[in-house]
């Protein structure tokens, strides 16, 4: 059987689930990217490394919640501090102490942070960051780079030739798009233009080093040049926060950012998210005198469920074990092994594959090429063309049959519950998928 007949055979329950959804959800999903030819996986649960289909199936997990797990599936002390959270309020309309012992969890891991606000996703703090960065600047443009993601309002959303349907093309002329890793065409747009207020981009590359970049050279000089010209230097850490390094790829690279974007692994795979940064721009937001009073002055950020006690006591656990154990170590020791054995295969099997990547974040392509080196710019474009190639989408479905679930389609976000045994297994179901492949 080929690889799609067989991902039909062995998810009969998946494909009964997607009849009824597409008559529920536009497309039949909640989340454009878990749409899947000819129907996605339906998950019914997970346990560190592992989940489980409705059919049955196990799968070692790549996905990792988009990125959030770090730790696992319902590692036992976040299930039971949010269990415990759970029965004690879960919105208590009020400041609480979980609030500050979030905050004081990410202040410890990212020394950057100087004072933070909480939204309910990624999206909700890219919004906000640019908001800040044109109110404290007092301009109105911001730079973001080409194939960049920061998620899905209508700015986040600029960068191809004229904006999606449903977005105002007056969002988009305040965006300024510039190539990724282009040190030159980020000083010509700010020399060009005396009304940019920021740049926004990921700070391993577009999508957490899909598209991967010279990131030390690359991050020092977007510092300098943002310092020369007045403009707000913004890292969406959504992905590599607290990934990249225990205090992301800002630490990591040693490059400081005005603001952050921070979600996923920040709330313990719940939802939430937070900007934070520098106290003069994120005070933007202060109110003063009488809270019914709209200041005008100021940055508005109202949002029920901004701080929110359980994502607030899942995100402290999270962030305080990743402070005290070393788990990135753990994560990123699995994804080394599971890089070099890829890079193995591919040689051996003479497949034109390359893995890559940094910490616990590795994509593969599966196009011919050269690839000495890992994050020159020139290999960019090469490795989205590759990425896009219909044979490395046969090759997730191939992974699925046996029992690998990746991220998109070409990247393992490993954690740190992935064991040794977990990494060879994987290695070994990769070697019979490009087996099906050739069939
Ligand atoms: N920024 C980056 C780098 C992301 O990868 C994502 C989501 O994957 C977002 C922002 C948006 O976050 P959310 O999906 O929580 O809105």
């Amino acid at each position: 059987p080929t690889i799609l007949e067989q991902y039909i055979a062995n998810h009969a329950g998946s494909a009964e689930r997607y009849r009824d959804a597409v008559g529920i959800f536009p497309g039949g999903v909640t989340h454009d990217n878990r749409y899947a030819e000819p129907f996605p996986l339906y998950i019914t649960h997970g346990q560190g490394p592992r989940k489980w289909d409705v059919d049955g199936n196990e799968y070692i997990d790549y996905v990792s919640g988009h990125g959030a797990l770090l730790l696992g599936h319902s590692h036992p002390a976040i299930a039971e501090a949010v269990t415990e959270q759970i029965l004690r309020g879960t919105h208590l309309g009020a400041c609480t102490d979980e609030e500050l012992r979030w905050a004081r969890a990410i202040m410890t891991l990212m020394p950057a942070v100087e004072r933070i606000r909480f939204h309910s996703s990624g999206t909700e703090a890219t919004l906000m960051a640019m908001r800040l960065a044109r109110a404290f600047t007092g301009r109105n443009k911001v730079i973001k780079l080409q194939d960049h993601f920061h998620g899905w309002h209508d700015y986040a959303m600029a960068g191809s030739d004229r904006p999606a349907p449903g977005i105002p093309a007056e969002s988009w002329s305040s965006m300024v798009i510039v190539p990724s890793g282009n040190l030159d065409a980020v000083q010509q747009a700010m020399e060009r233009d005396s009304d940019i207020a920021a740049i926004i981009l990921e700070p391993t590359g577009a999508h957490y080093g899909q598209l991967p970049f010279d990131a030390p050279q690359y991050l020092t000089g977007l510092r300098q040049l943002c310092d020369q010209h007045g403009v707000v230097l913004i890292f969406d850490e959504v992905v590599t926060g607290f990934r990249a390094s225990p205090g992301g790829a800002q630490v990591r690279y040693g490059v400081t950012p005005d603001l952050t974007t921070m979600a996923k692994i920040v709330a313990g795979a719940l939802p939430g998210g937070a900007v934070g940064g520098k106290a003069d721009i994120v005070d933007m937001i202060a109110q003063r005198g009488d809270p019914e009073w709209d200041n005008t002055e100021r940055v508005y950020h109202p949002g029920t469920f901004n701080g929110n006690p359980l994502s607030a006591v899942a995100g402290a656990t999270c962030l305080e074990l990743i402070a005290s154990e070393p788990l990135n170590e753990r994560a990123d020791a699995m994804a080394a092994r599971l890089k070099a054995g890829l890079n193995e295969m591919f040689t051996r099997m003479e497949v034109g594959g390359h893995a890559y990547g940094i910490a616990s974040m590795i994509h593969f392509t599966l196009a011919d090429g050269d690839f000495d080196h890992e994050f020159g710019p020139e290999v960019d474009r090469q490795i989205k063309s590759a990425a896009a190639t219909p044979a490395v989408t046969g090759i997730k479905r191939g992974l699925q049959n046996h029992g690998i679930d990746i991220m998109g389609r070409d990247a393992f976000l490993v954690s740190a519950t992935h064991s040794e045994a977990d990494i060879d297994a994987t290695l070994g179901a990769f070697a019979a998928t490009l087996a099906d492949a050739r069939d």
